[in-house]
């Protein structure tokens, strides 16, 4: 009787579990239809899995409790539970296996024929078992000794170790495939397995297989089925770490597969005017919608904007309809409890591993890949997601390029009409690399940010500057000063200074001759870290421009609580006054406003006569422009500034 508690127990726990997963509701729940969907509906195994070892645990104590007593017929009832034992215990054998192969992902993608093989095991088991009455094959009873094992029974136990060792063989091969955690669960629970089916084998009488089972599913169950920390806690669809699982999972498992992106690209706007709660609303609304329309997939929500489904099963058509069904939903209003919002979806289909390959590129492309170029709801052709992949081959040839130091400075002279002549000179980086030469640095001066290599391109350029602010024709020349350029990355660390100085004093600079170009850019600049370092270098006797202003994020207001030495107007400014009534109305008081307030302007981009003729009558003094020169090497520079001295003699 001890060993039939221990049935009775594994029965009480998969009860339990069953009872448990059932009732914690997550996500939408349907019935899977056909082996293929069944065995990829890792849900529906797991709740199988519980149910075969339940069943076949209740069968097993009912079966002993019923040699206890004895009556009429009884022979029957014991023969059915005897039967039901070993059908419920053959499906536990083969979910199991099924279980595996679909949480590392290994099951994605293969062929009907696959599925057949692989559950053909089971059903010559269990075709085995339903005839047995008949056949006697695995067991029979006899009415005085009871119960006996027939000719195929060790048959039977093979087909349950075919499965087993599925189980073994496809947890190692994928075991990259899943987070460490979850093969953790999984090789304690096949090692539970074994150590009862092992005692088992060895003493017929302990019934701990059973027992052992409930336990590794409990242990799964609490390891691998929780997957409360990848459930978003608004929409209730799985979140990002859910999305890096699953791509993780059929990524190693080399299957090819699609993700369908969706980006609500002027949510923002909405933001501004409605609270969060309405905001939730819609988001939870589009997650279902998102469900409905693909009632087969996974949707994740991640991030406040974007929504991704993956699909390993749809066809290229069902894909198809699928986006143009989102584009026409999103046509249309989205209604939360008091307000309706036109949202507009950037949609993506991004093919693995054709188009993304890695998971590193995949993050990449997700925060930053794909953006509106225009306005309005549209599927976004790959080819202006590419970006990112551009962006890669940028960096590694970028880092190389450091690493090489093959960087250099252009100088570009900076022109005082007041005193005719070059005062002041913008130092720009180039880059010595037959590929990368060809690329501005609007492009890879943003991925040196991003990727940290702008530290030692901003250190490289002070250190050029530096050489050349203590070289003889610099200092016999009027050049007064060079401006630096410094991205807000830089601020970001604080022991730029300390190499600054250090650079500074190596070469034994005055701080007067160097003056530092910064970007205002609202967020960043307004961070503790880059305003504390500002701080520390103005207390150093630095000074700063400000640059690109009239764009983005530059504003007056900058200018009420900034102590600039100059301010330089963004060529873009410029540029539209050339045509444009209004513009040139604009930039003619805007320079009069910044000189007002004591600044120095000066207009960039300057190309042409009546650029310049046109910026001095509005009262800016200093120019930078392709019409003095453009950036040029350091020794062109030098004969620059060589020639002009010569010629103002
Ligand atoms: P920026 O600071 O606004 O630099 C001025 C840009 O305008 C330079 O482009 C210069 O070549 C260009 N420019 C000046 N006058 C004219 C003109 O008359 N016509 C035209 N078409 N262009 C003109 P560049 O060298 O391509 O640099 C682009 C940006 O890259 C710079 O914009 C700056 O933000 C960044 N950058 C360049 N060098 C460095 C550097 O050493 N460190 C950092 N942090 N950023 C740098
Ligand atoms: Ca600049
Ligand atoms: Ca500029």
């Amino acid at each position: 009787m001890y060993t039939v508690n221990l049935e009775l127990a594994a029965f009480l726990l998969s009860l339990f579990c069953i009872i448990f997963c059932l009732s914690v509701k997550r996500r939408q729940y349907t019935f899977p239809k056909g082996m293929k969907k069944i065995a990829q509906n890792r849900h529906f195994l797991f709740i199988l899995l519980l149910l075969s070892n339940m069943l076949s645990a209740a069968a097993s104590v009912v079966g002993a409790y019923l040699t206890e007593i004895s009556f009429e017929g009884i022979g029957v009832l014991q023969y059915i539970f005897h039967a039901m034992y070993f059908f419920f215990h053959s499906t536990l054998s083969m979910t199991f296996a099924f279980y595996i192969i679909n949480v590392n992902g290994a099951s994605v993608g293969r062929k009907p024929v696959f599925f057949t093989l692989f559950t053909m095991p089971y059903l010559l088991s269990e075709i085995l078992v339903l005839t047995n009455s008949f056949t006697k094959l695995v067991f029979y009873m006899d009415p005085e000794t009871g119960y006996h094992r027939g000719p195929l029974i060790l048959l039977m136990y093979a087909f349950g170790a075919f499965y087993v060792v599925m189980g073994f063989v496809y947890f190692f091969k994928y075991k990259k495939a899943i987070p460490r955690v979850d093969s953790v669960a999984i090789g304690v629970v096949i090692v539970l397995a074994a150590v009862g089916i092992i005692i088992q084998a060895v003493f017929p009488n302990l019934l701990f297989e059973l027992f052992f089972e409930a336990i590794a599913v409990l242990v799964l169950m609490m390891l691998l089925e929780d997957k409360n920390g990848q459930i978003d806690a608004i929409t209730g669809s799985l979140n990002r770490i859910a999305f890096a699982d699953a791509n993780m999972r059929l990524m190693e498992t080399h299957k090819r597969y699609k993700i369908i992106l969706l980006k609500l690209s002027n949510l923002d706007l909405y933001t501004r005017f409605f609270n969060g709660r309405e905001i939730d609303a819609v988001r939870v609304k589009i997650a279902n919608w998102l469900s409905s329309i693909f009632p087969d997939n996974d949707v994740y929500s991640f991030g406040y904007i974007d929504f991704g489904i993956i699909s390993t099963n749809l066809t290229q058509m069902e894909i198809s309809e699928a986006t143009s069904k989102m584009l026409e939903r999103f046509g249309r209003e989205w209604e939360s409890d008091s307000v309706s919002m036109n949202l507009e979806a950037l949609i993506a289909v991004i093919s693995v591993p054709d188009n993304v390959s890695t998971m590193a590129d995949l993050e990449d492309m997700l925060s930053g890949g794909y953006k509106s170029k225009k306005a309005g709801s549209r599927i976004v052709p790959y080819e202006e997601i590419v970006d990112f992949q551009q962006r890669k081959t940028i960096e590694r040839s970028l880092r190389r390029a450091v690493e090489e130091k093959r960087l250099m400075v252009y100088l570009q002279p900076i022109h005082s009409m007041e005193c005719g002549r070059t005062v002041s000179a913008e130092a720009l980086v180039r880059i010595d690399d037959p590929e990368l030469g060809s690329i501005s640095p609007e492009i890879y001066i943003p991925i040196a940010e991003k990727s940290g290599l702008i530290r030692d391109i901003g250190d490289y350029v002070f250190e050029r500057v530096c050489f050349l602010l203590g070289s003889d024709a610099v200092k016999k020349s009027k050049i007064e000063y060079i401006e630096l350029n410094l991205s807000i990355y830089q601020f970001m660390h604080e022991d730029m200074i300390g190499r600054f100085e250090d650079i500074r004093n190596k070469y034994g600079i005055p701080v007067t001759s160097i003056n530092l170009e910064i970007t205002e850019s609202a967020s960043t600049n307004d961070a503790p870290a880059v305003i504390e370092t500002i701080k520390k270098l103005r207390a150093l006797g630095y000074t700063f421009s400000l640059d690109d202003f009239g764009t983005g994020y530059s504003n007056l207001v900058r200018l009420i609580s900034g102590d600039y030495k100059n301010v330089k107007i963004d060529k873009s400014l410029l540029w539209n006054a050339d045509n444009n009534e209004t513009a040139r109305l604009l930039l003619n008081n805007l320079i009069g406003i910044i000189r007002g307030l004591g600044y120095n302007v000066i207009q960039e981009g300057v190309e042409t006569k009546e650029q310049l003729d046109g910026v001095m009558s509005a009262g800016c003094s200093m120019i930078q422009g392709y019409y003095f020169s453009r950036p040029i090497p350091e020794k062109d520079f030098l004969e620059y500034i060589q020639r002009e001295e010569e010629s103002a003699q």
